[in-house]
C-alpha cells in the first residue's frame, strides 16, 4: 500500500510539473503566433513595415524565452549525479565572488562574512555553486532598486534547544550558510510554497520556479536542512545547514569552484 501511495505521489508530482510547463509553454506560444499574425497583417497594408518589424521583434523575443525554459528545464533534467567533496565553505564562496557579483547585477552590493576555523562539509562543489547562484539571482529580483546580499558561515552544534533561531533542524554539528537579501521579501502563502517545483510569481519565461526546489534538493541529498524566512518589505534569508564533515579536508579540495563562467 505504501509503495502504491508513492507511485500515486510520484504521478500526481509530474502531472504538476508537466502542466506547469505546458502553461508556460502554451503562453509563449500566443505570444509568438499572435505576433506573427499581426505582423503578416500589417504586411499587407502600405505603412505596415514598422508595425510588422515590431510585430516580428515581439515574437522573436516570445520564442527566445521559450527558448531559455527548455533550456532550464534541460539542465534540471539532466542534473548530474552528486558527487561529495570535502569543502571549505569560506573558500567556495570567496571563490565565488565574481560569478555572484555578475549574477547580482550593477545594483546590488554583496557582503561575504566568513568565519575563521569554519568546519568542513560534504557536498557536491558543482550544485553547490548551482545553488549559491540560484539565491543570488532570486535575490537580484527581490532588489530591483538596489541593496545587499549578505552571505553568511558558521558553525552551528545544535543541541535540540528550539526556543533558538534553529527551527525544526536534527541536532547535530553543522555548518549554516546564510544567504540574506534586503529586497521585498515575501507574503505567507509564497513563503509556503517556495520549494515546490515551478512555483513562481515570475514573469513567464523569466522564472521557471525550480530555482528553490534546486537548493532543496541539493541541501537533502547532502544530508542537510534549509529553512527561508522572510518579512514582506524587509527581505529574506535562505539558511542551508550542512552536517560537518568529520574527516580531514585535504588542500586540494577546497578550490575546486569558480568554473561555470557567464551566467545570469
Ligand atoms: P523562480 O526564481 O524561477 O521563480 P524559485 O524556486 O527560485 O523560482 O523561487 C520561487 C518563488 O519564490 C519566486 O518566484 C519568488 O516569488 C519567491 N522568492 C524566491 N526567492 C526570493 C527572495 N530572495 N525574495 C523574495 N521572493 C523570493
Amino acid at each position: 500500500v505504501e509503495d502504491q501511495l508513492r507511485q500515486f505521489q510520484k504521478m500526481e508530482a509530474v502531472g504538476q510539473l508537466t502542466g506547469g510547463i505546458a502553461h508556460d509553454f502554451n503562453n509563449l506560444l500566443t505570444i509568438i503566433t499572435g505576433n506573427m499574425d499581426i505582423a503578416s497583417r500589417a504586411l499587407d497594408t502600405e505603412e505596415g513595415a514598422a508595425r510588422a518589424k515590431r510585430a516580428m521583434g515581439n515574437a522573436m523575443k516570445g520564442a527566445e524565452r521559450a527558448a531559455a525554459l527548455t533550456q532550464r528545464l534541460l539542465a534540471f533534467a539532466r542534473r548530474q549525479p552528486l558527487s561529495p567533496k570535502p569543502l571549505d565553505l569560506d573558500k567556495v564562496v570567496s571563490g565565488m565572488s565574481d560569478l555572484l557579483n555578475r549574477s547580482l547585477g550593477e545594483l546590488v552590493k554583496l557582503e561575504i562574512v566568513t568565519s575563521p576555523g569554519l568546519w568542513p562539509v560534504e557536498a557536491d562543489p558543482n550544485q553547490m555553486e548551482n545553488a549559491l547562484i540560484n539565491l543570488a539571482v532570486n535575490a537580484r529580483d527581490a532588489m530591483p532598486s538596489g541593496g545587499t546580499l549578505t552571505i553568511e558561515t558558521a558553525n552551528a552544534h545544535l543541541d535540540g534547544d528550539y526556543s533558538s533561531a534553529h527551527t525544526e533542524v536534527p541536532p547535530g554539528n553543522y555548518v549554516v550558510l546564510s544567504v540574506s537579501d534586503t529586497g521585498v521579501g515575501m507574503p505567507k502563502e509564497n513563503l509556503a510554497r517556495v520549494f515546490e517545483p515551478f512555483f513562481t510569481t515570475k514573469e513567464i519565461g523569466r522564472g521557471t520556479g525550480l530555482g528553490l526546489s534546486q537548493v532543496y534538493g541539493f541541501v537533502k541529498q547532502s544530508g542537510g536542512h534549509v529553512n527561508v524566512y522572510s518579512e514582506e518589505g524587509d527581505g529574506t534569508t535562505v539558511k542551508m545547514y550542512l552536517p560537518r564533515f568529520a574527516g580531514a579536508l585535504a588542500e586540494e579540495d577546497a578550490v575546486e569552484v569558480g568554473r561555470i563562467e557567464g551566467r545570469s
